[in-house]
């Protein structure tokens, strides 16, 4: 089969198409023929480094396909099954395999693009808005980077729970579709010279100076001092990445001196700590979706052979919602 390899880490270059044997399952794991495969930041630290993976590697942790074979062990999965991962290693390929375990069933009626889209930003979106900092009808919420993959599902997720959203973008085309998404106010942070004091500002004139009960920011390094300096006292800035750049050491009694305020740093696999919560999350997603109530966007596609092509155009902050490549 076709897979991709990141043979050395480094910028997108390093990512080039192989040919290498195709996998079989063990106990406990299905084969899947990859129809999607999800392009997400975390695919970029990876390979940049900032991530520790042991090279070479396949990149990819996240798609949509159909299982060609069933390993010893497995119950709940048969050939022929559609299903979606969020947790499938070396997912840019044209097959992959996974541990039962880490499979959701795509219910009829989703395409299995959809159901790559929704997974990994999906349930991020689901687990901030629902359970780090539970959204209820008058929280304002800040959202940076609002037309990117999690951001258009952040904000829907967040005006469904009844909050107000603010978000941050920066073109005009992004401002578009983030108000389409829900967003009451678009902030362009990307006309400010100094963020830190700039976007603070901004922020205290949308909310009569309050400033925000909850900032959700994925930008990190470029907007960590603003989203601590627009939230109301005892506001939360629940830090969830680094697209700028990792926010460095930070002193706690700066959370003091701004109004007692709550910082939190949450990843993705702490939120889905049993078949339960899995379940939980992933359902009300794709009853989201067949009801018409989430719109999952697909930006732009690409093919497993331009793997590379994706991650510069993710890193060059020109994509909005989300990135696929299709194998
Ligand atoms: P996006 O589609 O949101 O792409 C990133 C966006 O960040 C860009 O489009 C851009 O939007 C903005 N951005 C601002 N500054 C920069 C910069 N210097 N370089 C690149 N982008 C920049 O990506 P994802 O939806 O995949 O991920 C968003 C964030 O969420 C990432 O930090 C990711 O690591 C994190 N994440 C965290 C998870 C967790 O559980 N902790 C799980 C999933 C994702 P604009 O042009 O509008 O500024």
């Amino acid at each position: 089969m076709l897979a991709i390899i990141a043979s050395a880490h480094g910028s997108p270059e390093v990512l080039t198409l192989r040919e290498v044997p195709d996998p079989t399952p063990a106990a406990g794991q299905v084969t899947v023929a990859v129809t999607a495969a999800g392009v997400n930041f975390i695919d970029t630290y990876q390979r940049s480094g900032v991530y520790p993976v042991p090279t070479p590697f396949t990149p990819g942790l996240e798609g949509a396909g159909t299982v060609t074979a069933v390993g010893p062990e497995v119950t709940g999965f048969a050939v022929g099954d559609r299903v979606a991962w969020c947790a499938g290693a070396g997912s840019y390929a044209e097959q992959v395999v996974i541990g039962a375990e880490d499979c959701f069933h795509v219910p009829a009626g989703i395409a299995l693009p959809t159901a790559a889209a929704l997974m990994l930003q999906g349930l991020t979106a689901h687990y901030l808005s629902a359970s780090t900092f539970p959204l209820q009808s008058g929280h304002v919420a800040l959202v940076h980077a609002g037309a990117g993959g999690v951001g258009l599902l952040l904000t829907q997720l967040a005006v469904a729970r009844g909050a107000r959203v603010i978000t941050t973008v920066s073109s005009d085309d992004k401002e578009h579709l983030s108000r389409e998404a829900g967003a009451s106010d678009v902030v362009r942070y990307d006309k400010m010279t100094d963020l830190s004091r700039e976007l603070p500002s901004a922020i205290r004139e949308l909310t009569g100076g309050t400033g925000v009960d909850v900032v959700y920011d994925g930008v990190g390094a470029s907007t960590f001092d603003g989203s601590l300096a627009s939230l109301a006292p005892r506001g939360t800035l629940v830090l969830f990445g680094g697209a700028s750049g990792q926010v460095p050491a930070f002193d706690l009694q700066r959370l003091n001196a701004a109004g007692s305020l709550w910082v939190t740093r949450p990843s993705l696999g702490h939120y889905l700590a049993s078949q339960e919560e899995r379940a939980w999350r992933a359902g009300e997603l794709f009853s989201a979706v067949a009801a018409g109530e989430l719109n999952v966007r697909i930006g732009v596609t690409y093919s497993l052979a331009e793997a590379a092509a994706a991650h510069a155009a993710l890193e060059a902050r020109t994509t909005m919602g989300k990135v696929l490549l299709l194998p």
